[in-house]
C-alpha cells in the first residue's frame, strides 16, 4: 500500500522534481497550501488538496489539520516559510520531523549566525536591527557589508553596501521588503524575524550549495556545486553547476562546515541546503542553511543526476518511517548536472524570452521550466518577482557544464518594455 505524504505550501512554479520522485516511489501526495496560493494539482502524484491558513492563523490551521484525520504518514515542506509550521504540524500528528524550536532558528538568519558562531564555525562579523532600531555596525566590522532581512528567501532585498553613506538607504529598502512582503510570514510563533534585518561583512569568494541529509544526527554530504561568484550589489541567483572541482581539503573543509552548521542548529534529521563563500578562495563562510530540499526541488535534480541518489525519496522515506537505504558521509559524483537561473537582463513588462528552442534541441538539456508569462510586470533587485526560468541540464564531465552554460548565456535573451 502506498504512503500518503503531505506537501506543506510547494511554489506554483512547475519544478516537478519532487511529484516525480513520489510517482517514482509509489507515494502519494496531498498538497497543503495557504489561502490566495494555487497548489500545482497538475503535477503528477497529487491525491488532494487542503487550504490552511499556515501564515496569519498558524494554530487554527493546526486544529483544522488535526480534525481533518487526513491519514498522513509524513508531513515535508520545501518551501522556506512554512518550515516552522510544518515542523509543529509534525508534532501535532505524531509524525517525524524537526525540533519546532530548531525549525525557527533555521528561519532566521540572526539565530543561525549566532548558533555557528557559537560551535565556532567561520562567520562573518554581523549586527541585527529590529524594526526600529537606529542603523549602525557593530565594533570592529568593516566596509562592504552586505544588508539583508533575517527571514528573506531568493534573495530578495539583499544588498551590499560598500560605504556609510549608503546604509541608512539600503537599511530602509529592506525594511520596507519586510513591511510589504516578508512580515506576512512571520506569524506569532515566528514573531523573532518581524521586520528584522541583518547587516554583515561581505565575503569575497566563490559561492558554493552544499546538499546534505542528516538521519539521527548523522550528516550526510550528497551534493557540492559551484553557485558563482555575485558580487553585488544585488543577487539575483544565476548558476548552479555539481559537482564543484576543488582540492581534495577545501572539498572537505566545505562538508565540515556544513555538517558543523547542522549540528549547531539541531538539524538531526532531514534535508539541508546550506550555502557558503569561500573567502580568499580558501576559507568556507557558512552563508545560511535552510531546512529543506533546497531551490523547490531544483536540489533534488541536481543530486539525482549527478550523483544517483534519490533525494526527495529520502526524505519521503524519512517522514513516513519508511527503511531508509545506506548512505556515505561524502557521495561520490557520476556526472556533472547543472541549473541556468535565465537572467531578468532587465524589468517592467516581459515581452518574451528568446532562444528556448535552440536549447530544447541541445543534447544536454535536461528540462527548460518557465516561470513568467508575456506580460508579467518585473520590478528590478532587491524586489524578487519571479525567476524567469530555469534550464536544466547533464553532462558528462564538468567542463561540457561551464562551456554549455557559457552557450547558454549567448544564446537566451529577455525582452522588455519599459515604461
Ligand atoms: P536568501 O535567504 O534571500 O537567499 P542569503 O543570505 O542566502 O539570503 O543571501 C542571498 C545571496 O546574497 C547569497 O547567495 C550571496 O550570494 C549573497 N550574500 C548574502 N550574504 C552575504 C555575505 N555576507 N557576503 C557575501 N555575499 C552574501
Ligand atoms: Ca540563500
Amino acid at each position: 500500500m502506498s504512503l500518503t505524504i503531505g506537501l506543506v505550501c510547494q511554489r506554483n512554479n512547475n519544478i516537478p522534481f519532487i511529484f516525480e520522485s513520489a510517482v517514482a516511489n509509489g507515494f502519494n501526495l496531498v498538497l497543503i497550501h495557504a489561502p490566495g496560493e494555487t497548489p500545482p494539482t497538475q503535477m503528477p502524484a497529487v491525491s488532494r488538496t487542503l487550504e490552511l491558513d499556515i501564515f496569519a492563523n498558524p494554530e487554527t490551521a493546526l486544529s483544522k489539520l488535526e480534525a481533518k484525520k487526513l491519514g498522513l504518514d509524513g508531513i515535508i515542506t520545501s518551501r522556506e516559510e512554512a518550515v516552522p509550521w510544518t515542523a509543529l504540524a509534525a508534532q501535532i500528528l505524531k509524525l517525524p520531523g524537526l525540533d519546532p524550536e530548531a525549525a525557527l532558528i533555521a528561519r532566521d538568519k540572526t539565530k543561525m549566525r549566532k548558533a555557528f558562531s557559537a560551535v565556532g564555525l567561520n562567520v562573518p562579523r554581523f549586527v541585527s536591527l529590529s524594526a526600529d532600531e537606529p542603523v549602525a555596525l557593530s565594533e570592529g566590522m568593516s566596509y562592504p557589508v552586505v544588508v539583508k532581512p533575517t527571514g528573506g528567501y531568493a534573495s530578495q532585498g539583499v544588498i551590499r553596501v560598500d560605504k556609510a553613506s549608503d546604509l541608512e538607504d539600503a537599511v530602509s529598502k529592506v525594511r520596507e521588503i519586510n513591511t510589504r512582503t516578508l512580515d506576512a510570514f512571520s506569524s506569532t510563533k515566528n514573531a523573532t524575524n518581524w521586520g528584522a534585518v541583518i547587516i554583515e561583512e561581505y565575503i569575497d569568494g566563490p559561492e558554493y550549495a552544499v546538499e546534505v541529509f542528516a538521519t539521527e544526527g548523522r550528516v550526510h554530504v550528497l551534493s557540492i556545486g559551484y553557485k558563482g561568484d555575485p558580487k553585488g550589489p544585488y543577487f539575483e541567483e544565476t548558476v548552479y553547476l555539481a559537482q564543484a572541482q576543488l582540492a581534495p581539503d577545501i572539498l572537505k573543509e566545505i562538508a565540515e562546515q556544513a555538517v558543523g552548521g547542522m549540528a549547531a542548529l539541531d538539524l538531526t534529521n532531514g534535508p539541508g541546503h546550506c550555502e557558503l563563500r569561500l573567502r580568499n578562495s580558501t576559507q568556507p563562510y557558512l552563508l545560511e542553511i535552510g531546512a529543506r530540499i533546497g531551490g523547490s526541488g531544483v536540489s533534488q535534480f541536481i543530486v539525482q543526476e549527478s550523483i544517483g541518489i534519490d533525494y526527495a525519496d529520502l526524505q519521503f522515506r524519512q517522514s513516513s518511517q519508511a527503511a531508509l537505504p545506506e548512505l556515505p558521509y561524502i557521495a561520490t559524483p557520476i556526472a556533472a548536472a547543472g541549473n541556468w537561473i535565465i537572467p531578468l537582463g532587465g524589468h517592467g513588462q516581459l515581452v518574451k524570452v528568446e532562444g528556448l528552442r535552440a536549447v530544447h534541441e541541445h543534447p544536454d538539456t535536461r528540462r527548460i521550466l518557465t516561470f513568467l508569462e508575456p506580460d508579467t510586470h518585473v520590478q528590478p533587485y532587491p524586489v524578487f518577482s519571479g525567476y524567469p526560468g530555469f534550464v536544466l541540464s547533464r553532462h558528462t564531465d564538468w567542463q561540457s557544464g561551464v562551456d554549455y552554460h557559457r552557450w547558454l548565456s549567448q544564446t537566451i535573451q529577455t525582452h522588455w518594455l519599459t515604461a
